[in-house]
Order: C-alpha cells, then structure tokens, then sequence
C-alpha cells in the first residue's frame, strides 16, 4: 500500500445561515476518499455570535455520522460574520492541531477566497474547482483529480503524490455527498480554541437581493431565463415552472443587462459556474461567456425560438417554440405529473 492509504484529511464544512451547505458533506465525502481506508479525516467547523453555538451543534453532529472522525469546532465572536482573515487563521489552527496533508474546501464564494490564503499558510500546493475525483481501490497508486480548464472546453487531470500537502476545492453538485458511517461509528466533536487575528475589514451588513430562494449554485434544477423572456414579468412562467420542479431560477447576463432581472441571478463566464442536474435554458442563444457557467450541467433543455441558436449544440434535448407557450405547458405536465401517487 502506498501512502495514499495513510493521508491525513481536513475538511472546511462551509456553513450558510446557520446551516451546512451541501457541499460541506460533498467536501466530506471527496476527504474520505482522498485519506482512504488507513487515513483520518478531520472537519473543522467555525462560527461565532448569539444564534451561532445550537447550529453549530447540529452541524457538528451530521459531519460526525457522516465519516468526520473528529469534527472541531471553533465558536467564537469574531466569526460572527465572514471576514477572511478570520476564518481562514480559524482553519490555521484546525491545521495546528491536525496537520493533515490534504484539505478539502468547497469552490464557493468563501472557499476560492480561504483556499489560497490556507496553502500560502501551509507552503502546499492547490487544486481549485475539482469535479472528480479517482482512487484506485487497492490505495496502491496516487489519486487523480479532474478540473475543467478553459471554461469546461479542457480537462486538466492532476496527480497528488504521496506526502504532498495539499488544497483541493471541489466544485458544488459533482461528488457526491458522504454517506453516514454505521450506528455506533459516530465521529468526536471537540472545541477548538483559536486566537483571532487583526482584521482588515468587518461585514456591516448583509443586503440580500434573492432572500427565499433555492440557492443557485446547489440547485439540482435550474430554469434559466435570457433576452428572450422580453422583460421583468416575462421571468413569471420560468419562476411558476421552478417552483412545480423546486428549482431555482437563473438567467443569462443579456437578461440582467436589459434589467429583467438581479445580476445575482446571472451565470457565465462573469457570473455563477452551476452544474446542476437538470438546465432549462429559455430564451437565451448559448454565448460562448453563457456556456462557460453551465455546460456542464448534467441535462441540459433548451427552448429557443431559433433552431439554429447555439445552445442546441450543447443540449441533450431541445425544442423550437415560443417559451412563452412552451414553459406554461410543462409547469402543468410536471404539476400533473407530481401529484399523481407514486410519480
Ligand atoms: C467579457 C464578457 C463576459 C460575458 N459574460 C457573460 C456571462 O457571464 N453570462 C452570459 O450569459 N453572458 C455573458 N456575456 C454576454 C454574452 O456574450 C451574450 O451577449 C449573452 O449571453 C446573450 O444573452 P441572451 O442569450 O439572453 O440574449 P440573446 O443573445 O439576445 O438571445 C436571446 C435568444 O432568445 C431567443 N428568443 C427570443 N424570443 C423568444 C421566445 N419568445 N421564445 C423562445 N426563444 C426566444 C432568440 O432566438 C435568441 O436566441 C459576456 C460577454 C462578454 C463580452
């Protein structure tokens, strides 16, 4: 065996409001991988203010029976809101007392500003944005890890070799989550001192634009809206159609150019990555800088008025028509199709 069956692994378990973001247990399940049979995984959990410490609790607890031999938790004031420097010397000391070799992010907001500060800190390397990871079952050679370069139109693959010390981010809805190890297998939780660092800058607030909405980035279902929707109302039947299918809503940057709709909602090559498992794309051509945030997206559907738009090169299914007659159309055949017992 080599020492890919050895490796020590930390995870940062990302949290938002007060909750774990799925990636934190894709995140979990990519360092249960990467440490193998022989190795330990640690989680490092951080978070700070009056609402913070039953949350934390609780994450804490799923990280546990989902394969997290010891998740560590950092509950203190100054992480109340996200300040890099903070969370970042807050995964520092979960580094301190753990010294893994390799430590696994999400590719989030927070995860692509905290990886490098972390592998700077750690003088590691770091392998951003992975969507797939091998390792031979036997432990008997290094893993490999599958980025998409050039916006998704190459793939890097990347090997860790053994007693490398590492950073990995892995991108949100590719691996999947870990599973819960058997009853009795729970991991520990311990608290975790750390010494907050002088920070550069505090969050004043929080202005949030798309509040109660399914999180773009984590969707499973997305149901996209471009130029073609015409104006801010025309978003109404791909909003009736994401909520049949309880997906979330997305739009294409001619959509919030033209002011239909938040940029918040914009993905492309200057807008959000998804890769959620279904793509509705509605109105929109398929630029290049749209292709960029979505083509990998497991299924894609496009609907576009012009059979000769783009974005029918990259869909797996595809219908010429009016979005306007066609998204009413299958907001009620999935609406049919979810009542019915059984479906
Ligand atoms: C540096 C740079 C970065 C960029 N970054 C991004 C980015 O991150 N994301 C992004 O999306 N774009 C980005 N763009 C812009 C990109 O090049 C395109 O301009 C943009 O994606 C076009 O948006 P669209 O497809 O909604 O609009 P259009 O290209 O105008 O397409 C509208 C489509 O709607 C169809 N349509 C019209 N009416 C209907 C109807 N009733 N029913 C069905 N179909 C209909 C039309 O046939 C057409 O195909 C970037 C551009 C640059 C230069």
């Amino acid at each position: 065996m080599s020492d890919q069956s050895k490796r020590t692994a930390l995870v940062y378990a990302e949290c938002a409001e007060g909750k774990l973001r799925r990636v934190a247990l894709e995140a979990l399940g990519a360092a249960r991988r990467l440490a193998g049979d022989g190795g330990s995984v640690h989680a490092v959990l951080a978070g700070g203010g009056s609402a913070a410490s039953p949350a934390l609790a609780a994450a804490a607890a799923e990280l546990a029976a989902r394969g997290a031999g010891v998740v560590h938790v950092i509950d203190d004031p100054a992480l109340a809101g996200f300040a890099p420097e903070a969370y970042a010397a807050a995964i520092g000391a979960a580094v301190a007392a753990v010294q893994p070799s390799i430590i696994v992010l999400g590719h989030t907001a927070a995860g692509r500003e905290l990886a490098p500060r972390v592998a700077a800190a750690l003088k590691g390397g770091h392998i951003a944005d992975v969507t797939a990871i091998q390792v031979p079952e036997d432990g008997g050679a290094d893993a490999i890890l599958t980025r998409p370069l050039y916006a998704g139109k190459a793939f890097e693959q990347r090997r860790l070799l053994p007693g490398a010390s590492c950073v990995i981010t892995v991108r949100p809805n590719n691996l999947p989550v870990a599973e819960p190890v058997e009853a009795g297998s729970e991991g520990k939780v311990a608290a975790l001192a750390y010494a907050a660092p002088p920070l550069w800058t505090t969050v004043r607030d929080v202005v949030r634009k798309a509040s109660g909405r399914v999180d773009l980035a984590e969707a499973d279902i997305i149901v996209s809206g471009g130029r073609g929707v015409r104006s801010a109302d025309g978003f109404a039947p791909l909003e009736a159609l994401a909520k049949v299918l309880g997906g979330a809503v997305g739009a294409s940057r001619g959509a919030c150019d033209a002011g239909y709709c938040d940029y918040a909602l914009q993905i492309g090559q200057t807008g959000k990555t998804v890769t959620p498992k279904l793509y509705i794309a509605c109105g929109i051509s398929g630029a290049i800088q749209h292709l960029a945030g979505m083509s990998q997206s497991r299924v894609i559907v496009a609907i576009n008025k012009d059979p000769d738009a783009p974005i029918f090169g990259v869909a797996d299914y595809g219908i010429v028509g009016d979005l306007f007659e066609v998204v009413p159309l299958l907001t009620a055949e999935f609406e049919r199709i979810l009542a019915t017992p059984g479906s």
